[in-house]
């Protein structure tokens, strides 16, 4: 059986084939930004679309989109550049074009349905996802299902707050967690530790690579950053893990490659602040899969369960 998996990017939308038998089998992308309008994006995108349908027998497509609303159906692109914006019904759209079944996930959510179908979740049926990145996400897997919440934007991790944290986050809002643990996060720590430690403000921030290789050489200052950020995160993991039970935290994200060294002293913050019927259970896991086409797997993922349920 083979699906049409699709992720809206800001910079670039990414199409795929998948094969059930043998995975990604041709890929087509474009430059979203090169897009004139609204309009222009989305005939584009229907026009990759159809190129794919030429040598190959499509089941179903799957698309993550960001700011995808699943009460009404509407992918709400806020990030893009054109005036002719507006919420637009992707699933009807492609449907009536293409006589296709059509289904959208938020992008954020699409990585834990490719970790749960092709990944480390395939061992856990029920685990939490946290994406670190650029900013902080995360997604809720339940008996093999995605649980995206009432209008599919469960799981925003990055937006729970951290006790007498003051600094401003993207949202509008002051101390969420994305503000510590994210590439910005990140270099914002640095940048205070710097003046805390050295009495300097740095003049230009060092990329969240050099902080986690200077910490490799013991530079006092990144190692500071860095275990500051990784603390933080055990201490509101072990918020998450009490109120949702998993079997596992499964992290992904740029970030998540560099966890290992920092790992057991946030499963030694998660864990001492467990109730103790939970502890000793939840396994913590890198992703496996952070090297392989993710953002095409998930939507992949989703298209597969839903064809697999009509077959
Ligand atoms: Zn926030």
């Amino acid at each position: 059986m083979k699906v049409i998996a699709i992720d809206i990017g800001g910079t670039n939308t990414e199409l795929g084939v998948v094969d059930s038998e043998n995975g990604i089998v041709e890929v087509a992308s474009f430059k979203t930004k090169n897009a004139t309008s609204f309009d222009n994006y989305i005939e584009t995108l229907l026009n990759n679309i159809k190129s794919l349908t030429v040598n190959h027998d499509i089941q179903s497509i799957g698309i993550g989109a960001p700011n995808f609303d699943s009460k009404s159906n509407e992918f709400r692109p806020v990030n893009f550049p054109w005036n002719d914006l507006r919420p637009f019904n992707l699933k009807s759209f492609i449907e009536e074009n293409l006589n296709i079944s059509t289904y959208v996930v938020n992008d954020a959510n699409a990585a834990a349905l490719a970790e749960n179908r092709f990944g480390i979740g395939k061992k856990y049926p029920s685990f939490i996802m946290v994406t670190i990145g650029t900013g902080l996400g995360g997604a809720i897997v339940i008996n093999n299902k995605l649980f995206d919440g009432a209008f599919g934007y469960s799981g925003e991790f990055g937006h729970t707050k951290v006790d007498h944290l003051s600094r401003q986050c993207n949202c509008g809002s002051v101390g969420c967690l994305e503000t510590i643990v994210s590439a910005n996060g990140i270099k914002k720590t640095y940048s205070l530790n710097m003046k805390n430690i050295t009495g300097v403000t740095p003049e230009q921030l060092p990329t969240v690579k050099e902080i986690f290789t200077r910490a490799n050489q013991k530079d006092a200052v990144c190692l500071q950053t860095l275990e500051f950020t990784f603390e933080t995160l055990g201490t509101k993991l072990s918020d998450f893990i009490h109120i949702i039970n998993p079997q596992a935290v499964v992290f992904c994200g740029n970030i998540s490659k560099s966890l290992e060294i920092y790992k057991s002293k946030m499963i030694d913050n998660c864990e001492k602040q467990l109730l103790s019927d939970f502890r000793g259970k939840v396994k913590y896991e890198v992703s496996d899969l952070l090297d392989r086409k993710m953002n095409i797997l998930g939507p992949a993922s989703l298209a597969f369960d839903h064809s697999e349920v009509l077959i």
